[in-house]
């Protein structure tokens, strides 16, 4: 495919301007020369040239409006096209921050009632909507630990994560300035009781759970880690990244969690992929309500108003509210489904990761045999054992049957993970043609190993030379 620049022709235009109403000046006499730029060779083409153009370099990426994307909510999921038109409704858009209450009631009103939608959720006493994404969200939380125990005046220094945790929990307890000590899994996939207990001690802040946790599994002892947490008087963090395996079902703050923090761009239907914008909400117990940022929206006799009267607040964590356009999505999808839409998507979500772990389970290795949540770890150590065939191949060799990989190489307790997400959008006649390559490339890697390792062949960028490209990188590949 050509470059835009080689399609260029001197004098071509895409649109015509006007001709000038006020005198021409020479640049030469008005810009210094040290700014002056001689030629700037921008692209000229016609419209049609430029649409044709990016019509098909869309045409050669992929996207969850195109095929199954098993990265699921983590990552990419689809996402109801209204929750889209909602957040793109002109009285949302063109707000001022800065626009007194009088003019911002709906919007207002909307978070107001985001929070307390999100508190019956998930059981909590109150939430904030600063917080501009999951891992700030962490932060967010681990600043209202801090908060409190410098209230009840403990030196606590340390917290615990579990080694499935996301990398993100570790950076959260650090950067707030807690040593972080590592909790083992046990061979059920759980936390470890045992090794917990031993380490919890009455220097320690909490425990930082993410429940289900990374392989996808719900943490059966939740009520004992809750005990052993609060026995020495620490807290228990919930990193809820990935709650629409849960909606409906069961509520964190009922299992004992004192802080949660949400990621609406991954439940609560934010397109994301990329680093697009997010929203952590953070959710606390009864206890904590004070520490939660400012400024918060209150309901008045008068409306709704902002209110900073909290002297105990962590303060601000965020410019202005937060991500408000996530906010109007999460609360459209909320309002869409419903309580018993909600739980709905949880209860398919699982179903369909349960569908494709019991497909894929003759040809695949499992990380933990049990019943998974939203997603299935499988392990690709069988593969790499008979034939040589690593995870990364049969991810590439997914992309010649027309999907999109799943997550790879994450969780890193297991080996050669392939940690597959379906989401609630999806049927079964799509996770049956995914499982369906799934299979034919594990008959693959036994049978023509090599197809396997040389894939992708069919895609516009073949198999790249990692190495070379990570120690030479060539930004302007053309091919
Ligand atoms: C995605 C994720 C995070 C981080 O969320 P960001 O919005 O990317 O900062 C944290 N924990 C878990 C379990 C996650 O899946």
């Amino acid at each position: 495919m050509d470059l835009i620049f080689e399609k260029s022709r001197p004098g071509r235009q895409g649109c015509a301007i006007p001709a000038g109403d006020v005198p021409a000046v020479n640049p030469r006499e008005v810009i210094p020369p040290s700014l002056l730029r001689d030629e700037l060779p921008l692209p000229e083409v016609a419209e049609v040239d430029l649409i044709r153009h990016y019509t098909a370099l869309s045409r050669r990426n992929f996207g969850v409006d195109v095929g199954f994307y098993p990265l699921g909510s983590c990552t990419m999921k689809y996402n109801p096209k209204i929750n889209e038109d909602v957040a793109k409704f002109p009285g949302f858009t063109g707000l001022h921050p800065y626009a007194p209450v009088a003019f911002s009631q709906g919007s207002l009103q909307l978070m107001y009632e985001l929070r307390q939608y999100l508190s019956e959720i998930f059981g909590m006493a109150d939430f904030t909507l600063q917080p501009a994404a999951g891992a700030h969200g962490e932060l967010t939380g681990i600043m209202i630990f801090k908060k409190y125990f410098e209230k009840t005046g403990e030196k606590r220094t340390k917290i615990l994560i579990p080694d499935a945790a996301h990398g993100t929990n570790p950076a959260s307890g650090a950067l707030c300035g807690y040593r972080t000590l590592t909790v083992r899994s046990n061979a059920d996939g759980g936390v470890d009781i045992d090794h917990l207990a031993s380490l919890m001690s009455d220097d320690t802040a909490g425990l930082m759970l993410t429940n289900p946790n990374t392989l996808g599994l719900f943490e059966r002892n939740i009520e004992k880690v809750s005990d052993i947490i609060h026995n020495k008087g620490g807290l228990l963090y919930g990193d809820g990244a990935n709650a629409n395996a849960f909606l409906g079902k069961v509520r964190p703050g009922d299992l004992g969690f004192d802080v949660i923090q949400l990621n609406l761009h991954k439940t609560f239907s934010t397109p994301h992929g990329c680093g697009g914008p997010g929203s952590g909400p953070v959710g606390v117990g009864k206890k904590l309500v004070d520490f939660l940022t400012i400024p918060r929206v209150i309901k008045t006799d008068e409306g709704f108003a902002w209110s900073s009267e909290y002297p105990d607040a962590i303060g601000r964590v965020r410019t202005f509210f937060g991500n408000f356009n996530v906010m109007v999505k999460a609360y459209a999808y909320i309002r869409t489904l419903g309580p018993a839409g909600l739980k709905r998507a949880a209860e398919i979500a699982v179903l369909n990761a349960n569908y494709i772990k019991a497909r894929l389970q003759p040809y695949y290795d499992l990380s933990f045999d049990r019943p998974c949540m939203h997603e299935c770890v499988f392990s690709g150590t069988r593969q790499v054992r008979e034939s040589g065939v690593h995870t990364s191949d049969i991810a590439k060799r997914l992309l010649d049957y027309g999907y999109h990989p799943p997550t790879i190489y994450f969780p890193l307790i297991a080996p050669e993970a392939i940690m597959i997400e379906p989401n609630e959008t999806e049927s079964i006649e799509i996770l049956d043609a995914f499982c369906d390559a799934m299979i034919q490339i594990a008959s693959e890697a036994r049978e023509t190993p090599k197809v396997v390792k040389s894939a992708p062949l069919t895609t516009p960028v073949k198999r790249l030379d990692e190495v070379k490209a990570a120690r030479e990188p060539n930004v302007c590949w053309k091919g």
